[in-house]
C-alpha cells in the first residue's frame, strides 16, 4: 500500500489523535491526523492557485513547522514533486537549486525573501515566488480547512498516484561536490517506510521526539514519514538544542529518538558529569554519519541505552540497520533491511569481496531512487549494468553478515601507494585527551601523492602535533599516521553536522587554517 494511502487510512482511523505537535516557547501546537489530512488538501488547493501542477517541482524553503509539513504533503498528494530546502540557504545557492530543478513555484517566508534581497531574487528566480507571511497562512487555520467541508480540491480527485510517479526531490548534501537533485518515487518512499516499520517495530503507540531538519532524508523520511506511516505521534522542535532536548527527554513522554552523532555528543556534553536514565525509551537511533564506538559506549554508560546505528543515504533511504532485538554492535551498522539487497565489490575490479574485505557497497531494490534530476550521465554511471546502485561508500561484511562502513570512497587516502581509511585514524586520534574533535583527509603532496593530514580541534589538555603523531604511530602502521597535524578552531560542518573535508583541504591549500606544524 502506497505511503499516501496508508497515511489517508491512518487519518480516517484515528482522526482525533495527535499526528504532529510543535513545541516552542509558547504553548504546544497540536495537529490531529484528521486536521493533517484536511489542511494538506487545503494547502494543495493553495499551491494550485500559485500555479503548481502535477509533475512540477515545488520548492519549499520554510522553517520547520506546520506550513512546511502541509506543503510537503500537499505537493505529494497533488502529484507534484516536493522539494524541501534548507531555510537558511543563502540566496545564491537557492538560485542555483531553483534553476537546476526548474521548480515551478518557490514558497518562502517574506522574512527570508527580504533578507535574500526580495527584488533581485524575484527578478533572477526562474520559479514563481509564493510568499508566506508567517507560519499561519489561512489554509492552516482549523476553520479555513473545515470550510472546505470535506470537499477535495478538484484536481486532487483527478490525480492518480502510482508507485512510479516522482514524489520527492532532495538535494544531496554536497560534501563532495555541487548538490545534485535525487528524485524519489512514491514507490521508493513506500518501500522505505515498509522496511523500516518492520525492522524498527514502529507502532501507533510510539511518540517520536523530532529534532532533525526536515529538508534532509533523515528528518523528513526516516523520522517524520516513519511516525506518520505508523500512525504514531511526532513531537517536533524547530531545531536541535541540547538543553531543550534533555528537558524533553526528561519529561519521559517520548518513546523514540533519532539523531546524528554530533547531537548525541552535544547531549552528553550538556549532561556534564551527570546521567540520564532513558531506559523507558523503546528506540534511540543514530545515522547520517559514523558513530564512533567510544560515543556508542558513552551513550550506553550515561543514558542507559544501546543506540541502533543505521546506514543510508539520500538516494536510497535506509539500507542497513542494527537489529532492535538482538546484538547492536558498536562501530557496525547491522544487516540489510527486509527487501534490501546489498553487496560489496572490489573497487576497480567489480568482483564480489570476501568476508572482512573492504570494497564499495552496492544496493538493489524498491528503495532505490529514480535517478539524478536532469543528469542522465551521472545517473547512468551510478548504476552497474545489472542494476546495482553504487553508493560510493566503502565497507566490509563480517562472517556473521554484519556491515561496517569505512567512509566515502572519495575520502580514501592513497599515500605512497597504501590505502588509508580516514575513519581508522580518526578513531585513534579521538582517544587522545588533547583532541576534542578531529577529521583526517588526504592533502595533495609531491612526495606521497597524498599526505595523511589530521585537522584537530584541541581539548582542554593541549597536545603538540608531534605528540599526536606519536600517539597514532603507537596504534597504527606508520604509513597511516598523519604526516601533518593542523590545529583549527572548529571543523566546518554541513546542516546535519557532517564535517566538510573538501573545505578543510581547500582552506589549507589557501593557507587560511590556523597554526600548522609538521
Ligand atoms: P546523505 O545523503 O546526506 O544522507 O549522506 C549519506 C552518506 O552519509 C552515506 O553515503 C555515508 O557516507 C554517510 N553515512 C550515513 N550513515 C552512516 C553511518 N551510520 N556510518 C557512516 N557513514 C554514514
Amino acid at each position: 500500500m502506497l505511503f499516501l494511502e496508508r497515511l489517508r487510512r491512518n487519518c480516517l482511523a484515528q482522526g482525533a489523535k495527535t499526528a504532529v505537535e510543535f513545541r516552542g516557547d509558547g504553548p504546544a501546537r497540536r495537529i490531529s491526523y484528521a486536521a493533517l489530512w484536511r489542511q494538506s488538501a487545503a494547502a494543495a488547493d493553495w499551491l494550485a492557485a500559485q500555479g503548481a501542477r502535477p509533475g512540477d517541482r515545488v520548492a519549499i524553503c520554510l522553517p520547520k513547522g506546520p506550513a512546511a509539513i502541509m506543503l510537503h504533503l500537499a505537493a505529494c498528494r497533488m502529484g507534484a514533486v516536493s522539494m524541501p530546502l534548507n531555510p537558511a540557504c543563502p540566496a545564491a545557492e537557492l538560485l542555483y537549486l531553483l534553476s537546476d530543478s526548474g521548480a515551478r513555484v518557490l514558497v518562502a517566508t517574506r522574512r527570508y525573501l527580504g533578507q535574500a534581497g526580495d527584488g533581485s531574487l524575484a527578478s533572477a528566480s526562474p520559479a514563481r515566488i509564493a510568499a508566506l507571511d508567517a507560519d499561519t497562512p489561512a489554509w492552516l487555520s482549523p476553520s479555513a480547512a473545515a470550510s472546505l467541508g470535506g470537499r477535495k480540491p478538484s484536481f486532487l480527485n483527478k490525480v492518480k498516484i502510482n508507485d512510479k510517479l516522482p514524489a520527492l526531490m532532495l538535494y544531496t548534501s554536497g560534501t563532495t561536490g555541487a548538490p545534485k537533485g535525487a528524485l524519489m518515487s512514491h514507490g521508493s518512499l513506500t518501500a522505505n517506510m515498509d522496511m523500516l516499520g518492520e525492522a524498527w517495530q514502529w507502532s501507533p503507540d510510539d511518540v517520536l521526539l523530532h529534532v532533525l531538519p526536515i529538508f534532509h532524508v533523515h528528518g523528513l523520511l526516516v523520522a517524520l514519514h516513519g511516525a506518520l506511516h505508523a500512525g504514531a505521534s511526532a513531537v517536533l522542535r524547530q531545531s536541535f538544542d541540547a538543553a531543550t532536548a534533555l528537558r524533553d527527554l526528561r519529561a519521559k513522554d517520548c518513546t523514540v529518538f533519532m539523531a546524528v552523532p554530533t547531537m548525541y555528543r552535544r547531549l552528553l556534553a550538556a549532561l556534564g558529569s551527570g546521567q540520564l536514565d532513558l531506559r523507558h525509551m523503546r528506540l534511540l537511533t543514530s545515522g547520517s554519519d559514523r558513530l564512533p564506538p567510544e560515543d556508542f559506549e558513552a551513550i550506553e554508560a550515561r543514558l542507559g541505552c544501546r543506540v541502533v546505528e543505521r546506514y543510508g543515504m539520500t538516494e536510497t533511504g535506509i539500507m542497513l540497520s542494527n537489529p532492535v532485538d538482538g546484538a547492536r554492535v558498536a562501530g557496525q551498522v547491522g544487516i540489510p533491511l527486509p527487501g534490501v539487497e546489498m553487496r560489496i565489490v572490489g573497487q576497480g575490479s567489480g568482483t564480489p569481496c570476501g568476508h572482512g574485505e573492504v570494497g564499495e557497497l552496492q544496493t538493489r531494490g524498491a528503495h532505490v531512487f529514480l535517478g539524478y534530476w536532469n543528469d542522465a550521465g551521472k545517473t547512468g554511471r551510478s548504476f552497474t549494468d545489472d542494476g546495482w546502485f553504487r553508493t560510493g561508500d566503502l565497507g566490509l561484511r563480517d562472517s556473521r553478515g554484519h556491515f561496517e562502513i569505512k567512509g566515502r570512497a572519495k575520502d580514501l587516502i592513497i599515500t605512497g601507494g597504501f590505502n588509508v581509511y580516514p575513519a581508522e585514524v580518526e578513531r585513534v586520534l579521538a582517544r587522545h585527551a588533547g583532541v576534542s574533535q578531529c577529521a583526517v583527509a588526504g592533502v595533495p603532496d609531491q612526495d606521497w601523492g597524498e599526505a595523511v593530514t589530521a585537522f584537530i580541534v584541541r581539548a582542554g589538555q593541549p597536545a603538540s602535533a608531534e605528540e599526536l603523531i606519536r600517539h597514532c604511530r603507537s596504534a597504527l602502521a606508520a604509513y597511516k599516521a598523519p604526516k601533518r597535524v593542523v590545529f583549527v578552531d572548529a571543523l566546518p560542518r554541513n546542516a546535519l553536522g557532517k564535517v566538510q573535508k573538501k573545505r578543510l583541504v581547500a582552506d589549507l591549500s589557501e593557507a587560511r587554517c590556523g597554526q600548522a606544524s609538521d
